[in-house]
């Protein structure tokens, strides 16, 4: 077991500097205004540093930067791009204690998981943008003997990428990898809650990157956010975050005609088939496993599996060996490596998941365990804790429908195959689901009909650069991840050629 210090004191792998500005055109410049807020960490609720305020003056400035930038860096050739995505992946890999007990300090999720993912995923994600632009190849047409059409790739331009709180740095490096990559320059604004992190990752990867091509302004949704996604200036807007905001960013950008990648919302269905407890064995624990995976991250993930749908005729010893599991779940101070389960991101966060345990028990839902806050004492009694909560109810119920974004996962039963599927997608989202089945048939056609962008079969939170990850219906449009965004992030550049000698 090891336990992190506290950034900034003795010992520690990383401290914060007092107070951030934004990064422009390589360099920290101060807020237009001259405003700061408070960053706080959750794991004890006090403040550790001032992030600046932007506005739209702010936003101005760093399109600004990327516009200047933009030109030169379109002309980069991709193995020149490439090789700047590796050295940054390089130094992110050599940084890695120092990131990876940033994040969970700013977001308050257990290094466990900032150490063997999130990083080490970011990492491999520039690696894959790195490998697949270089492998990238536009088309030839031949339209007759004489005639030829080349169909080019061209970067967009200046791209605008709005993120959130859950995965601070590796939703950065999700956005960040294929629109470099591609040869764009980026205005990125992070989330206002955790927007500390991202300042390490800049000390550990902005000199490799020409000044303007990466420019970070933090601040609020309306204040920051809006001016970025609706700006004219932008060939592009990313946005990862709540289905609300995302129909605003889709309003603003149908101002300027320009695409929007939007990745929100779920509530995804984690489906146990009848035959998953077929036997006393690594499958049955498996499959067990997959179930408690709705306290990964504190719950504060868009694909959680929040819906368990148990077959009838298993539901009771299933539903008793998974609520066993998920009370072994190690809940305690994030910068332990042993704690799995550490604080929601930020005090608005943990009254809201309150609040739903309250809505709840209040529309009937049965509590088998968890139900409340967890106090922990001593210097984290302040922090946003609360204990894994499994709820059991039927599918109509608010905690079946609404994005909870906590370790809550409301169960309930089914007693064929079509109720099943017809559970799972009774949901106004589509982003994530699982089934669980050692029938590949059966986990075959439930992977088909079920309606979202990503159906795990017998595993869950999975997230491999090479593997397209988005949402049906209000979970989003487009697509993350795989070798397809870069696509996403250029345009098409025919020549139509003629080499006849003839007049036309
Ligand atoms: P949010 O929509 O409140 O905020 C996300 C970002 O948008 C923040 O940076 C915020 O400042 C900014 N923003 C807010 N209002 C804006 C506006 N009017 N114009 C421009 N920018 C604005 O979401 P959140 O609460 O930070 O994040 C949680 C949500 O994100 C959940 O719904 C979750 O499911 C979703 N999410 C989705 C994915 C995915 O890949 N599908 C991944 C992670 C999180």
């Amino acid at each position: 077991m090891t336990r992190y210090a506290d950034p900034g004191t003795a010992g520690s792998v990383v401290s914060f500097a007092s107070r951030y500005g934004h990064f422009i055109g390589g360099e920290y410049v101060p807020p237009a205004k001259g405003e700061y807020f408070e960053n706080i960490t959750p794991i004890t609720g006090r403040p550790f540093t001032e992030i600046a305020r932007g506005t739209a003056e702010d936003i101005d400035r760093a399109l600004d930067a990327a516009e200047a930038a933009a030109p030169a860096w379109g002309r980069t050739s991709v193995t020149e791009r490439a090789g700047i995505l590796h050295k940054m992946a390089d130094r992110m890999e050599a940084g890695l204690e120092k990131l990876a007990v940033a994040e969970s300090w700013d977001n308050g999720k257990p290094c466990r998981e900032t150490l063997a993912a999130d990083i080490p995923l970011a990492v491999d994600h520039l690696r894959y943008f790195a490998s697949t632009i270089r492998a990238q190849e536009g088309g030839i047409s031949e339209i007759d003997g004489d005639t030829v059409a080349y169909h080019f790739h061209e970067p967009l331009g200046v791209v605008g990428q709005i993120i959130p709180w859950n995965f601070p740095l590796l939703l950065a490096v999700w956005k960040i990898a294929p629109a470099l990559a591609a040869g764009n320059t980026i205005v990125l604004k992070p989330a206002e809650q955790t927007s500390a992190s991202i300042h390490i990752l800049l000390d550990v990867v902005s000199d490799l990157l020409p000044p303007g091509v990466l420019n970070v302004v933090t601040g609020f949704g309306i204040e920051a956010g809006k001016p970025l996604a609706a700006s004219p200036r932008i060939r592009k807007i990313s946005f990862t975050g709540e289905t609300g905001t995302g129909r605003l960013i889709m309003q603003y950008a149908s101002e300027n005609l320009i695409p929007v990648t939007l990745e929100l919302g779920g509530k995804s269905p984690n489906i146990f088939f009848e035959d998953v407890a077929a036997a006393d064995d690594a499958f049955y624990d498996k499959a067990v496993e997959g179930f408690t995976m709705f306290a990964l991250n504190q719950g504060e993930v868009c694909t959680c599996p929040s819906r368990a749908v148990i077959h009838s005729r298993v539901y009771d010893e299933f539903l008793q060996r998974a609520v066993e599991r998920t009370e072994k779940i190690t809940q305690g101070h994030p910068l332990d490596t042993e704690t799995m389960l550490g604080a929601q991101a930020s005090a608005e966060q943990y009254e809201k998941i309150l609040r739903y345990l309250d809505i709840g028990r209040g529309e009937g839902a049965k509590v088998r365990t968890g139900g409340e806050k967890a106090d922990l004492g001593g210097e984290l009694s302040g922090g946003y804790y609360i204990r894994p909560t499994v709820f059991e109810g039927d599918n109509s119920m608010r905690i079946f429908q609404e994005e909870i974004f906590g370790p809550v996962v409301s169960v309930t039963r089914f007693d064929d195959y079509a109720e099943a599927v017809k559970i799972a997608n009774d949901t106004r989202y589509g982003l994530g689901a699982a089934v669980w089945s050692r029938d590949g048939n059966t986990a075959y056609r439930a992977g088909r009909d079920i309606q979202s962008g990503r159906v795990w079969v017998n595993n869950y939170h999975a997230y491999p650069a090479h593997a397209a990850f988005g949402g049906y219906k209000q979970s989003g449009i487009g697509r993350e991840n795989h070798k397809m965004m870069l696509e996403h992030y250029q345009q098409t550049k025919n020549i139509l050629v003629s080499y006849s000698q003839n007049a036309q």
